[in-house]
């Protein structure tokens, strides 16, 4: 009897994981071709399987792109921060923009097809760190699949727009949110979440392209010790974490790049921080590796069933997310076929990864001047860490570099066969780290555990421009096999845009500063460039239809660096949101840029308290400054509370910091976090800080 109910058993456990999707789709966007798309066009938010990238149209080379011009260009129905890569077939560009909203185009003439809102509520920007972005759609059949930033899988009809259907992919509540283009593999939607600084413990899922139920889903973190993992992989993975995590999430949410493999069957990709992230507040009991959080890892494509990791970030304290595009290609390496993996996360180092077992090839700095590790075992891997990075064992606050901006994050670097080198956007972005041993988890908002307003920027005109000038970018072309950069260009801001490299020997970015550019890829050198009156995140695409060849790109604005930072300690640009469309010979022109609006600080006089004044500054350091600006500066999306009307009427300030007034545009109520007491204190912090600024001409 007991055996009987034991294969009973094992038969439901077999039918649980033995869940295959619809069949695969036939016409349309097939599987052939997205393995081996048709020349022209664009299938996938990176291009192909292998997210390299990289096009081998050449129309448009090294040759005549000084003759590149503008066809066309869309102007977007939002102002925030645009990330995503068009995608193109039959015809048709694809292309989301800020509140995952979707847009189909005529891609010869710039004629709106469709769009495609699906009204996330605007409250959800609480729970994101960096704007209310998305990096794209995925094609597959007749359909067209955007992640939401509410969690939600939606798939449209290709030709109309048309939802057919709309499924959660989060558990109601939850503080997770899709910033990332789905990936297509045999027949499934694959999807993962952000939310690694907001309770949540990540996974990667598998939908059914055509109904969207899940097939299968990964966890990337161990759940509740004292309940069975979900796999084996976990029961390993909980031995390095302690205490209490589970009650937090843990974190190493799947926010970016997914890459499926067909070669290895393998599902491939790059997981967040830990949670929160001071370890001494997730591992309570001692240290551990959090597995597997700032790592790439493999599952079976057809199971979701664990295949293997490599962890960059052992007890990441840093928000080292390892969540950016991983390229699969095959290299010679010592006279040997190698199928590798090819990574540059935020810590800093270029990894090369065996694509089939995940061993370490090699590691490499990818920047100059990575000072929390000295480098990295030579036969692991591993990282040496540098003892003062681990601020919550020294006390001491720690300068680092690479900080939590990352020296590359999201924006896609690209790969060219033909010179053999990675196009990679870097930032310069040092951060202050400093523990807070009396932090407790709140209730909203970014969950760290750490203390950064001693990270503050003093009301010193010297300090803010050495500050300012210390922030910097480059477009770095690294070769893998060398482990160094064959050249770099230098940008004198951080976070500018994503990568495209072609046959044409060309690569094109665009700048934070409002230019897109073409270099050559064999050697940086700058030959074509247009003034997008925005900054540019996004990466660049191109496609060909009847001979001609297109390079377009989303411009706009936003993002990480916008809402995080400000105008303190950087250069803006206005966000105007607009896809653009080049050619060679077209004369478009832009609509002229609406002028700058200098406003006049008029704050109302300080009458806080010293102690009153210093908890309001933690206070906002920890919790506002990730929206509204360091220094309570603000960037060019987000209210610059210096200037906030309600400023000097502490019941109105209450109403909406406190109550929610404005939850509507995503200002959600603090009260289960903040008392009125501490509300107040931030309030009279942000007098503070405006009377300084106002005293010293600024704005
Ligand atoms: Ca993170």
């Amino acid at each position: 009897m007991r055996l009987k109910l034991l294969a009973a058993a094992a038969l439901l456990t077999l039918a649980a994981c033995g869940k295959s999707p619809s069949p695969p789709a036939t016409e349309g966007v097939t599987d052939a071709m997205l393995a081996n798309p048709p020349e022209g066009e664009w299938l996938t938010v990176a291009g192909d399987h292998t997210e390299t990238r990289f096009s081998g149209l050449d129309k448009i080379n090294d040759k005549n792109v000084g003759e590149l011009g503008l066809a066309w260009s869309a102007d977007m129905d939002t102002a925030r921060g645009q990330e995503a890569t068009p995608l193109m077939h039959d015809g048709v560009l694809y292309v989301t923009t800020a509140w995952s909203m979707v847009k189909a185009y005529d891609a010869r003439t710039g004629a709106l097809k469709w769009s495609y809102d699906p009204k996330v509520p605007r409250a959800k920007l609480v729970d994101v760190c960096c704007d209310a972005v998305n990096r794209g759609v995925a094609l597959y059949g007749d359909k067209v699949y955007v992640g939401t930033l509410d969690g939600r899988l939606v798939a449209l009809e290709q030709k109309t727009g048309k939802v057919v259907f709309d499924k959660p992919t989060i558990p109601k509540d939850s503080h997770m949110a899709i910033t990332g283009a789905p990936r297509i593999a045999k027949g499934m939607v694959l999807i993962g979440q952000a939310g690694a600084e907001y309770f949540s413990r990540g996974y990667v899922a598998a939908y059914d392209a055509q109904t969207g139920d899940e097939i299968w889903k990964f966890y990337t973190v161990p759940g509740d010790p004292s309940k069975p993992q979900e796999g084996k992989h976990l029961e390993a993975a909980a031995k390095t974490w302690s205490g209490d995590f589970w009650k937090r999430g843990g974190g190493g949410n799947v926010w970016d790049s997914i890459t499926y493999d067909p070669v290895t069957n393998l599902v491939i990709f790059g997981t967040a921080n830990a949670e929160p992230w001071n370890p001494a507040h997730r591992n309570t009991d001692g240290a551990g590796d959090s597995l597997y959080t700032a790592s790439v890892v493999a599952v079976n494509a057809d199971t979701g069933e664990y295949a293997w990791h490599f962890q960059e970030t052992p007890e990441d304290r840093w928000d080292f997310d390892s969540t950016q595009q991983l390229i699969v290609r095959d290299v010679t390496i010592g006279g040997q076929q190698r199928r590798v993996v090819m990574h540059a996360p935020k810590n800093g180092f270029f990894y090369t990864l065996d694509a089939k077992t995940g061993k370490f090839i090699s590691g490499n700095p990818f920047v100059e001047g990575i000072n929390w590790a000295s480098g990295l075992d030579p036969v692991t891997g591993a990282p040496k860490i540098n003892p003062e990075a681990k601020y919550e064992v020294t006390g001491k606050p720690f300068v680092g570099f690479p900080g939590a901006v990352g020296a590359h994050s999201w924006t896609p670097m690209s790969f060219s066969p033909k010179t053999g080198l990675v196009y990679i956007p870097v930032n310069y972005t040092p951060q202050f780290y400093m523990g807070d041993p009396d932090w407790k988890p709140g209730t909203t908002g970014f969950q760290l555990g750490i203390d950064v307003s001693g990270g503050d920027i003093p009301a010193d005109k010297a300090i803010r421009a050495a500050t300012k000038a210390a922030m910097k970018g480059a477009l770095v072309a690294f070769d893998p096999l060398t482990g160094k950069a064959r050249w770099s260009v230098p940008h004198s801001t951080p976070t500018n845009g994503g990568t495209l490299s072609t046959a044409g020997n060309l690569v094109f970015q665009g700048t934070a500063l409002g230019e897109f550019r073409a270099y050559t890829a064999d050697t940086g050198k700058q030959l074509w460039s247009f003034g997008t009156q925005s900054g540019v995140l996004a990466a660049p695409m191109t496609y060909m239809i009847d001979g001609e060849q297109y390079i377009a790109v989303l411009v706009g604005w936003g993002g990480v660096w916008d809402v995080s930072a400000g105008k303190l300690v950087s250069t803006m640009t206005p966000n105007i949101s607009r896809l653009m469309v080049f050619k060679l010979g077209a004369k478009g022109v832009l609509p002229a840029a609406p002028p700058s609006a200098k406003r006049v600080l008029d704050p109302p006089p300080l009458t806080g308290k010293g102690e009153q004044i210093a908890l309001g500054g933690k206070l906002y350091a920890n919790s506002c400054s990730v929206c509204h600006g360091a220094s309570a500066v603000a960037g060019s999306l987000n209210p610059d509370l210096r200037h906030s009307a309600v400023l000097g009427n502490a019941e109105a300030w209450k109403k909406i910091v406190h109550d929610g007034a404005l939850s509507a545009n995503g200002m959600v109520a603090w009260k289960d976090q903040f008392n009125p007491d501490q509300v107040e204190a931030i309030r009279h912090y942000v007098i503070k800080r405006a009377n300084e600024d106002k005293a010293l001409g600024e704005h």
